[in-house]
């Protein structure tokens, strides 16, 4: 008897080097494979005479062989089969490319299905590449209705790897689908109706072997639902579970917070305020915030999270202040150095930057000065140094606080679970400290309702009075050198302007599931024909420098550059300068024109460069560009972005236009989710999600629906405890969001 945990190696018929290849596919298990999903069905189901046969059919063909050959192509080595199939109505060619061991089944004589496309040839039409299933021989097998695989159905299409093809998928499963007993169902039944989706052992017949697409759907919608039910399940618990931790409350009277907030270089917009309410009415509470911050690009997200820092350091405690990268984490500690300075404290907070291995910036009464990191870290945990900007080495090492009431997250959509792990880990008392995250890239509803969904939401609105819409422009190649012009005469006029080149990526990750000879040609002709010429960043800054602005002052910055200077001069250790060096020339206007990667994209903040360029435009994501194009328009002077692409493709444009003309983030953010899917919008790895679930997440009413049930089972039961299979099914989905 087989179950779902039985390993595939344990059941015979299945040779080795199959397994092997199922391996690559991460499939070992009997469950495995029967979660393997079809990617897609071939619907072959109409049988058609052969007479009735046109070009462009998909159809599928009942006949016997009448006439089985090879032939070899001399010029291009290929072997090609040429069978001749007939039926009652006539006959029709079949061909084959190399597949010499056809003649070895479909031997004259052999009855068959054959499914797949009918071509047009120079005389005549025949069949390109079908898939084909022997009828049964014995009259038994016959008489009982021998189940089609691959023929005379809805055939299934399963993503694939090397030498195991859709074919011999259907070949595995469908036996063991069989023999594989009744599986228990472990969502309750009420809930099942209420979301309307079929039960387990339906539903995994149904996605592998469906009678129709409306069955082969609802099976998938299924098992998108039962991951979002899970989903829901984790966020509500640990909601929950986090709603019965302890935090410090930090409080603060509002008069002071009043003459804080008065004393700031702007005067807050009214989300800003707002957001930051919500921000110091969690902190005042002995339970754990975890709020989401999110706004627009530009919108001031940091003079939020400085106050909600300040106000921990007025009452004694540390804050850490995170950033995805150095360049960020030291804007971060210029800002709030800044920021501090002006308000009316009762005691200046020292300010600490701690960046990977060079960690060693200190600040106390207006001097910076650099200590070792030793020093540092004492200084950290003696609790001198109240806030602390850094990047995320900051709660990775050996650091520890004195008292760490708030953690602040810049540019993250979320908190991995295992660094919030890792955060717990980290502290000295059982105190957890309160969390902000704060993220520029909106947040689409439906993700909102589910992976974000165990947070509170603050959400700033609007920009600083006064900004100016950016200009967007999609610039063709004839306008190249007018665009060149008017950039040119910005910087005269002493704006500065960002240029992004592209990194080389991987050009075609599709995987088709279909092997035929032709789509893999069609493939193979894509990937040559990628017309787009990768912008390296030095050779642009060549041209740019040497070419196109040999007056201006260009500067460069890329990934492989050393993060910062050696103590304090210009250049790294090499002679090199470092990306430090070139941000603060680019901060102080001693560079015009910084040409970079994508190393610039997220948050950073130069309000008097007005100008982005971006090559190869086409080749960001939504997200992406909309980031990039956040680095200007963030000062009083009227900002401009141009996109440059060399790609003729029309979704490509489409996707450009849409940055164009989308107003906010918001509604970009939405774009951005149809066009690339949630996997893309917020990384599949992050989520630890499966596929089937994540396309579930671009359905609003489903992620309703498991969010509903989910409240209901919880309310009544916290801990399952009335449900054990459901408990058990919730314990290993934890597990797994756990250990990727
Ligand atoms: P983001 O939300 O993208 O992180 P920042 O916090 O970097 O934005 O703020 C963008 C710019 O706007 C900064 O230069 C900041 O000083 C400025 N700023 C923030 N809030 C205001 C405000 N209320 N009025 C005017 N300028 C502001
Ligand atoms: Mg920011």
């Amino acid at each position: 008897m087989i179950d779902l945990l039985t390993p595939l190696s344990g059941i015979r018929g299945i040779p080795p080097r199959f397994l092997k290849r199922l391996e690559k596919l991460e499939i070992f298990t009997i469950r495995d494979l029967l979660f393997h999903f079809p990617s897609r069905y071939e619907d072959f189901s109409e049988i058609v005479p052969i007479a009735n046969l046109e070009p462009g059919m998909q159809a599928t063909v009942h006949g016997v062989v009448r006439d089985i050959k090879i032939r070899r192509t001399f010029r291009r080595r290929f072997v090609i089969v040429d069978a001749i199939i007939a039926d009652d109505t006539g006959e029709i060619k079949a061909v084959w490319f190399n597949q010499p061991y056809l003649l070895n089944t479909l031997r004259p004589g052999r009855e068959a299905n054959f499914s797949g496309k009918v071509s047009l040839g120079e005389r005549e039409i025949y069949l390109s590449h079908p898939a084909y299933e022997l009828i049964g021989l014995r009259p038994a097998t016959r008489d009982r209705g021998q189940e089609m695989r691959h023929t005379g159905r809805l055939v299934p299409v399963y993503p694939e790897t090397r030498g195991l093809t859709s074919r011999g998928i259907r070949f595995l499963i469908q036996p063991i689908l069989k023999s594989v007993g009744e599986i228990s169902e472990w969502i309750p039944e009420e809930i099942l109706d209420s979301a309307g989706v079929p039960e387990i052992n339906e539903a995994l017949r149904d996605v592998h072997f469906p009678k129709t697409l409306e069955a082969a759907l609802a099976a998938k919608k299924r098992f998108s639902f039962e991951n979002l039910f899970l989903l829901q399940l984790f966020n509500i618990r640990q909601k929950m579970k986090l709603a019965e931790e302890k935090a410090q409350p930090i409080q603060i009277e509002i008069e002071h917070l009043k003459e804080i907030t008065e004393a700031l270089p702007f005067k807050l917009t009214l989300s800003q305020k707002k957001s930051l309410w919500e921000i110091i009415q969690d902190i005042g509470k002995p339970k754990p915030m975890n709020r989401l911050l999110q706004g627009d690009v530009g919108s001031g997200k940091t003079v939020v999270a400085a106050v909600a820092a300040i106000v921990a350091a007025e009452n004694g405690f540390q804050s850490a202040f995170m950033a995805p990268t150095e360049i960020l984490a030291r804007q971060h500690f210029g800002t709030l150095k800044k920021i501090f300075a002006r308000l009316p404290l009762r005691k200046q907070p020292e300010v600490g930057l701690l960046v990977s291995k060079e960690a060693k910036v200190f600040f106390e009464n207006d001097l910076e000065s650099l200590v070792s990191k030793n020093e540092f870290k004492k200084g950290v945990i003696a609790g001198k140094i109240k806030v602390i900007a850094g990047t995320h080495a900051l709660i990775q090492k050996d650091v520890r606080f004195d008292k760490l009431a708030l953690v602040i997250i810049d540019e993250q959509h979320r908190f991995g679970v295992r660094q919030r792990a890792e955060l717990h880990k980290n502290r000295e008392t059982k105190l957890i400290p309160h969390l902000l995250s704060m993220s520029a890239t909106p947040i689409p509803r439906t993700l909102m309702l589910t992976v974000f969904g165990d947070l509170d939401i603050s959400t700033i609105t609007e920009l600083p009075l006064g900004r100016k819409p950016i200009i967007t422009k999609i610039v063709a190649p004839a306008n190249r050198d007018k665009a060149y012009q008017f950039i040119r005469g910005q910087i005269k006029k002493g704006r500065q302007a960002f240029v992004i080149c592209p990194r080389i990526e991987s050009s075609d990750t599709r995987t088709d599931a279909d092997t035929s000879a032709q789509i893999r040609a069609d493939n193979n002709q894509r990937k040559s024909a990628l017309p787009w010429e990768t912008k390296a960043v030095k050779e642009e800054y060549e041209k740019l420098s040497k070419n196109v602005f040999p007056d201006l002052k260009v500067g460069m910055l890329h990934g492989q550059m050393p993060a910062r200077a050696k103590r304090g001069r210009g250049l790294a250790s090499d002679g090199k300068p470092s990306k430090e060096a070139v941000m603060k020339a680019f901060r102080e206007g001693k560079i015009d024109v910084l040409v970079s990667t994508s190393v610039i994209e997220v948050g950073v903040d130069v309000p008097n460069a007005t100008i982005m360029l971006i090559e190869g435009a086409d080749r960001f994501g939504l997200a992406q560009l909309y980031q990039f194009r956040g680095r200007v328009g963030r000062g009083e002077h009227q900002s401009f972005c141009f996109l440059f692409t060399d790609s003729p493709a029309k979704t490509t444009s489409d996707r450009l236009k849409a940055i164009v003309e989308a107003k906010n983030g918001f509604e970009l953010a939405e774009k951005d989710l149809k066009i690339r899917g949630p996997g893309e919008f917020i990384g599949q790895k992050q989520t630890g999600l499966p596929d089937v679930a994540m396309r579930g997440l671009q359905d609003f009413e489903m992620v309703k629906a498991a969010r509903d049930a989910a409240v209901k089972i919880l309310e009544k039961d916290k801990n399952l405890k009335a449900r054990p299979l459901l408990a058990e099914k919730l314990a290993e989905f934890e597990r797994k969001l756990h250990l990727e």
